[in-house]
């Protein structure tokens, strides 16, 4: 079967008092990647859930191709799920697992059979289709639960955390897998995480989620460079908060007032009235030393108070002299990458920092 899209239109759903889900909408592009991303609590695993048919929204309709599925039992939906614990059945050899959804679909034992083993092939399992369950590592019970998912060429395949109970190393190595394996299959594929480097390295398009509601939707590479709010900001990354007010605003470039600073040049994702009040925000890695000549750059005087060096990049903490920051204990974070030639080296010393209009993004 080919990939088909997956539209969630004003999903909404309860749980007693719970918002789980307030009116949530997005579009999931045939053979795209898409990653619900957010942290713990935020209705993640109930979306994902309701997409599959295993929890009924109060409000709202899901419709996979050009059909409406809202109303229909989760077999019949033909959609492939990993869940998050894996879930595979204890009782049951590699090969049984796999082969149970086509089982459960009535398909014959010499069909099965070629079925599961291209399954095991893919997911790169051979060799191991006879042992249990608890005689396999957290890696391979991943991909058990992957091949099970897949083995019926469902055209769409839901995903909750399922690289989360791997140590580092492993999860990034399987990141990639996954990554090759989507393209390979063409697959569309709706992942649910709630770690920001994994859905950067995986996804075409982010959705974050908090409290419900999707705070933003977009390219992996927008949703860092242009955060759509204060929450978005933090969540993804590291950044530099300065609280400001919007001045004049054109599109998507405007002028803020930094207290301590002056007037200057930022970006905007959502629309801004005059007089708003936000924050500028700044990845570390933007700021730069600067050298007194730089005209086109927000320079700002500051104390180096710690300096750390974290393997490929060094990260140099430093107190904010004329301006306020919302960022932890009023210090603000440079990122540099480590090239052995660290142009700081000396806490104590008081440094002329800044940025480029381009690199800050006013967020209310
Ligand atoms: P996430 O997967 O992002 O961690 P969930 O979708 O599991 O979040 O949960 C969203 C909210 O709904 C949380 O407040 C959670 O406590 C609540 N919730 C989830 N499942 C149930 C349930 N079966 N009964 C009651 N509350 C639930
Ligand atoms: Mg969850």
């Amino acid at each position: 079967m080919s990939a088909l899209d997956i539209r969630i239109h004003d999903i909404s759903k309860h749980y007693g008092p719970v918002m789980a889900l307030d009116s949530v909408s997005l579009n999931v592009d045939q053979g795209e990647f898409v990653t619900l991303l957010g942290p713990s609590g935020s209705g993640k695993t109930t979306l994902l859930m309701v997409v599959a048919g295993f929890a009924m929204p109060d409000a709202g309709t899901i419709s996979i191709g050009k059909h409406d599925i809202t109303h229909t039992p989760p077999y019949r939906r033909g959609i492939g799920v990993v869940f998050q614990n894996y879930a595979l059945f204890p009782h049951m050899t590699v090969r049984e697992n796999i082969e149970f959804p086509l089982r459960m679909r009535g398909i014959l034992r010499s069909k099965r059979r070629r079925m599961a083993d291209h399954s095991i092939g893919v997911v790169r399992l051979d060799g191991l289709s006879n042992r249990m369950p608890d005689q396999l590592s957290g890696g391979q019970k991943q991909r058990v639960a992957l091949a099970r998912a897949m083995v019926f060429n469902p055209p769409v395949l839901l995903m909750d955390e399922p690289l989360s109970a791997l140590d580092k190393k492993l999860r990034e190595h399987m990141q990639l897998e996954l990554k090759d394996l989507q393209q390979r299959l063409g697959i569309t594929v709706l992942y649910v995480t709630h770690d920001q480097q994994e859905a950067l390295t995986l996804s075409s398009r982010i959705a974050v989620i908090n409290h419900g509601r999707v705070e933003q939707f977009d390219r992996s590479a927008r949703i860092y460079d242009m955060p759509a709010n204060r929450f978005v900001a933090e969540f993804i990354g590291e950044t530099n908060l300065f609280p400001s007010v919007a001045l004049k605003t054109d599109g998507s470039r405007m002028v803020a007032h930094l207290k301590g600073c002056g007037d200057t040049e930022a970006r905007a994702c959502s629309m801004l009235q005059p007089g708003q009040k936000g924050y500028l925000s700044v990845r570390p890695e933007k700021l730069v030393l600067v050298n007194g000549s730089a005209t086109d750059i927000c320079a700002l005087k500051g104390r180096l108070e710690n300096i750390i060096h974290q393997g490929d990049s060094i990260k140099y903490y430093i107190r904010p002299d004329t301006v306020d920051t919302a960022g932890d204990g009023g210090m603000i974070v440079m990122k540099m990458h480590n090239r052995g030639d660290s142009p700081l080296s000396r806490t104590g010393e008081t440094i002329c920092f800044g940025w480029r209009p381009r690199d800050a993004t006013f967020v209310a």
